[in-house]
């Protein structure tokens, strides 16, 4: 359960997450557990950790920051970030979370649109990204450096020192803002949503009944602060739930991420289909050979998660991986397969308790209308009024508007509803091709492809097409070994056209050397799409090295 302020101050992140465990019997419990590439460890209890970000809420007080003002963070997964967002959210402060492998633009794109008066970061990203922006910033006043020291800046230690560990929290209301998120980018320039203090609700009540976290888990969400998965569910959500998480502070690493697993007894796993992909081609034996009983529950979000994936899963770790689907504006899951419903692999399972979700299409005028028959497809709505709905794109308010048409928010993904109300994922609404009046999302492709021995990745596409409208084009990446010849094609286009039909299979296929990917894993079609048709690419910052 929930607490609220005390004296009935209203509800703020942080107490949730943070004081109220360390002015309980969890005071001694370990919150954090980092590890770090070589095998290093650090941990932080809820009692310590709630000294430690109040020291950071008075140090923020001192240098004059105010409620409502930005606190940016721009690092590794390292303590201090933890620390500070915590303690950004004690004070009152918004929270924005970089990604610290971000380039000087995206980061002044962000911190100049977020309007950032305080950032957190470290020597080495100072040195090289930040100091040179910081002509272009004016309003971003304080630099804390959580590893250095340098001229101008403030150095971490102390910062802390100076300010002591009590802090009390004033008074929130629910509607007051908390944390400014930038989406992925995956389909256009990155849009910040603002979500509020009440979402911890549904950091709760997600915690509770999709993660299922219990007293006594160890839990592990593989994503970085970076992305909104990182911030609610590797940061918040496990704090709320008063159990122990472990950050992985070092790069993805398969082989080290199964050791991680079974050596630290992880009982609730939540992670990606891009980590899931790389793990699937990990030998099932050196999979095997890893101890899982303590794994309790697997969770997956970010992209479809494949039915082969679930049946990798089942034969490989013994258990059902169960997809979750959400978005940086939602601010919390929203669709899950929750424990005890059983799974059907491919679907994302259905509304949790408390979410209104349906099935749209676009009436007369813009109005929208709800889909009733089961198995066809539409964007996937949500009825206002779901405690973490972000309450704005920062500096777009009829982008905000546009979303929101006859009590429904409109997501931009495409979904379709069996007739037993599982959701099934069929793609994003400007991703969608329409081929000979027939509408094909690309991921039921890219899916077919990839269960091809001889394919290792793949991207599919409209490609502008005279007379069909659009025309089906992959764009494929075959595994090493495999020759890239007419005889590879014409295999590819064969055994698509046997499994999807000769409406839907691509009537092209091109190989390439890698699928444009973006930082959390999701294929960027509009760049194969600028690729084919000479267009622009747009923004690039998210996209993977
Ligand atoms: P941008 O909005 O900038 O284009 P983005 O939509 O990728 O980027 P996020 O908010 O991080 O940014 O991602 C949410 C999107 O990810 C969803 O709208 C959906 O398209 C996709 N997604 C998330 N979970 C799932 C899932 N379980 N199945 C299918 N797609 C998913
Ligand atoms: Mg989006």
């Amino acid at each position: 359960m929930l607490s609220g302020l005390p004296g009935g101050a209203g509800v703020n992140i942080a107490h949730e997450a943070v004081d109220r465990h360390a002015a309980g019997p969890l005071q001694h419990r370990t919150a954090f557990r980092w590890i770090g590439e070589s095998g290093d460890v650090q941990e932080l209890t809820y009692g310590r950790l709630a000294a430690l970000t109040s020291r950071f809420a008075n140090g923020l007080a001192a240098l004059g920051i105010e409620r409502g003002d930005r606190v940016f963070a721009c690092a590794d997964r390292i303590p201090e970030l933890y620390i500070a967002a915590i303690g950004a959210l004690k004070h009152g402060a918004v929270f924005c979370p970089l990604f610290s492998a971000f380039g000087p633009e995206p980061l002044y794109q962000r911190l100049e649109r977020g309007d950032a008066r305080a950032l957190l970061t470290t020597g080495r990203i100072y040195r090289r990204k930040i100091a040179p922006l910081l002509p272009r910033l004016p309003r971003l006043q304080h630099v804390i450096l959580a590893d250095a020291a340098a001229e101008g800046t403030i150095a971490y230690p102390r910062f802390l020192d100076a300010a002591p560990d009590v802090y009390t929290i004033a008074p929130t209301d629910p509607e007051d803002p908390a944390l400014l998120h930038f989406t992925s980018g995956t389909s256009g320039m990155p849009k910040g949503a603002l979500h509020v203090h009440g979402a911890v609700v549904a950091h709760y009540a997600t915690g509770a009944h999709v993660l299922d976290l219990r007293d006594g888990d160890l839990f592990w969400c593989t994503a970085d602060p970076g992305w909104v998965t990182g911030t609610i569910y590797g940061l918040i959500t496990p704090l709320v739930m008063g159990v122990t998480s472990i950050i992985d502070a070092g790069p993805f690493d398969a082989v080290r991420w199964m050791r991680l697993l079974s050596e630290q007894g992880v009982t609730v796993w939540y992670t990606s289909p891009s980590a899931i992909r790389r793990l699937m081609r990990l030998p099932p034996g050196a999979v095997r050979k890893e101890d899982f009983r303590r794994l309790r529950h697997i969770l997956s979000v970010g992209e479809p998660l494949p039915p082969d994936a679930v049946a990798w899963g089942r034969e490989v770790l013994d258990r059902t991986i169960h997809d979750t689907w959400w978005q940086t504006e939602t601010g919390a899951i929203m669709v899950a397969n929750v424990p005890g419903r059983p799974v059907r692999p491919g679907s994302m399972g259905m509304p949790i308790p408390g979410v209104t979700a349906t099935v749209l299409q676009e009436g007369e005028a813009g109005a929208v209308g709800v889909v009733q028959d089961p198995e066809t497809a539409g964007e996937l709505g949500l009825a206002v009024g779901w405690p973490s709905m972000f309450r704005a794109y920062l500096g777009e308010p009829e982008r905000y508007e546009r979303c929101f048409s006859g009590g429904w928010y409109r997501s931009g993904d495409l979904v379709r509803r069996d007739a037993d109300g599982y959701f099934w994922f069929v793609g994003r609404k400007d991703d969608i091709i329409k081929t000979s009046g027939q509408m094909v999302g690309p991921f039921e492709v890219e899916r077919l492809l990839l269960s091809h021995p001889s394919v290792a990745d793949a991207g599919v596409i409209g490609k502008p097409d005279a007379m069909l409208g659009e025309s089906v084009k992959a764009f494929v990446v075959l595994k090493s070994g495999i020759r890239p010849d007419d005889e590879s094609r014409r295999e590819l286009i064969a055994f698509s056209r046997k499994n999807l039909g000769a409406a839907i299979a691509p009537r092209e296929i091109e190989f390439i050397s890698s699928i444009p990917r973006n930082r959390a894993g999701k294929v960027m079609r509009r760049l194969l799409k600028a690729r084919e048709t000479g267009g622009a690419a747009g923004d690039t910052s998210t996209l993977a090295e």
